[in-house]
């Protein structure tokens, strides 16, 4: 490789920075540079709705890479610095402190931030107990307000709400989750899976309330502090603290403004190259087409980040990548260790295997006889060999599949 290449990436979360690592690797001998707008250096984000919100995680325990590791493999990264502007004639990125980096290859790695909701967009920065989770200092705000006997209102029932749910009441709060479609998990599981995790919330003592509107939020006299919600129906839930989790807007603004293809984030294609051949986008922000499901995709997973960062850093180094593999994402809730893989969107037939009562279940998707995606529920193994039958388009029986007696392994053999 050119040792004067330089490799600039734009987002140090854990898609950018396992690029410069990977590409490190791979053997890229210019310089890398990794640029992050938050304060800190990168850091682990699924601990903030788990571990760390419980006071079980400390906030070393987040960092993704030892401090020393940067200079050892010497990457420049730079924290606290916001990319502005792309100018793609003269392959340069201009941050806000003012400062110009040029560059060979651009990587675009910048997430995504959460969904605003509209009637929360006059209190939002303005009041200390109003907060959306995605950042660390999302996480100790929110950290700030739990307590014992305090009230929580949670907005959306989706993976985060339901984290942060299952975190509160570990600390003895009061837990309200307000969820306006019928049932929570409603964009990401099948309706059986979504009843167990709302049976398992209920018996924990959280207060889960579907097909519920939220009318507004109720501020305090000195304008300081939410102190309710009032729902549609009439009903005033006080609140102490208001956590809201409806969704995530991908950051693709700088792409658009630099004329990049976006929709519904950054669009690359196979080898993750946005419409300009000299800039890639990976993690949350891009959109991909999949071979697995031979349509565009945009993934919002720790395992899709790394996995793209990786596939990103061989093709730069104009090495093989790896074959892509099922998309995956993970939930802790409790002791529910929900493993999900594939993309379950268009399934006709759901198979439940296991028991729902012993906590250890799977849920095959299906379309016809071939498995779309499988979500499971404290089933390692279970969840290892599904990897495998979506990648492999394997058809099944569905009715061996429901008998928990006959081993997923024998089902895969080619044999049956
Ligand atoms: C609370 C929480 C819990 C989660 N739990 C799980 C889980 O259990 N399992 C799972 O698989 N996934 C989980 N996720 C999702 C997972 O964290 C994301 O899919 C993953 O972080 C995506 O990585 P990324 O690098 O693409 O984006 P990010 O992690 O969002 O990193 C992007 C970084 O780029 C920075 N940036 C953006 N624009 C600019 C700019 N213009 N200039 C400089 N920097 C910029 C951002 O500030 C950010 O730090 C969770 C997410 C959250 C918030």
């Amino acid at each position: 490789m050119n040792p004067s290449l330089h490799l600039l990436i734009i987002g140090n979360g854990c898609a950018g920075t396992e690029t410069a690592f990977a590409a490190r690797q791979n053997g890229w001998s210019g310089p890398i540079t990794l640029v992050g707008e938050e304060p800190l250096s990168p850091y682990h984000r699924p601990p903030l709705s788990k571990a760390y919100l419980t006071g079980q995680a400390s906030a070393e325990s987040l960092s993704l890479r030892g401090a020393m590791t940067y200079d050892k493999e010497q990457i420049t990264s730079l924290s606290g610095r916001r990319a502005l502007h792309i100018d793609r004639t003269h392959r340069s990125v201009t941050l806000c402190d003012g400062s110009l980096l040029t560059y060979d290859k651009l990587v675009l790695a910048m997430g995504g931030r959460p969904r605003p909701l509209p009637l929360a967009e006059q209190f939002h920065g303005h009041v200390d107990n109003f907060h959306y989770l995605r950042t660390h200092a999302d996480a100790d705000a929110i950290r700030s307000n739990f307590g014992a006997g305090r009230n929580l209102v949670i907005i959306g029932g989706g993976y985060i709400g339901l984290e942060v749910a299952a975190a509160a009441v570990k600390s003895h709060m009061n837990v309200i989750v307000l969820e306006t479609a019928p049932r929570v998990l409603a964009r990401v599981t099948a309706p059986e899976v979504a009843a167990f995790y709302e049976n398992v919330h209920r018996k924990a003592g959280i207060d889960i309330r579907t097909s519920e509107q939220i009318e507004r939020l109720e501020c305090s006299a000195d304008g300081k502090r939410i102190i309710a919600v009032l729902c549609a129906n009439g009903v005033r839930l006080p609140a102490d603290l208001v956590v809201a989790g409806i969704g995530l807007l991908p950051n693709s603004e700088l792409a658009s403004e630099a004329g990049l293809l976006v929709e519904d984030g950054i669009v690359v294609d196979a080898e993750l190259r946005t419409s300009d051949k000299a800039i890639m986008a990976i993690g949350d922000c891009a959109r991909h087409y999949s071979h697995i499901y031979e349509r565009s995709v945009r993934i919002e997973s720790v395992p899709n980040a790394l996995e793209q960062a990786r596939k990103a850093a061989a093709i730069l180094c104009e090495k093989p990548p790896r074959p892509d593999a099922a998309p995956w994402f993970w939930s802790d809730q409790y002791d529910l260790s929900l493993k999900m893989v594939g993309l379950s969107q268009g399934y006709d037939q759901l198979v439940m295997r296991g028991s729902a009562s012993q906590r250890s279940f799977s849920a095959f998707y299906l379309l016809g006889n071939r498995v779309l995606a499988v979500d499971t529920v404290n089933r390692p193994l279970e969840f290892n060999l599904s990897k495998q039958l979506i990648i492999d388009r394997h058809w099944v029986d569905p009715s061996q599949l429901a008998n928990d007696d006959i081993p997923l392994k024998q089902l895969l053999s080619p044999t049956t």
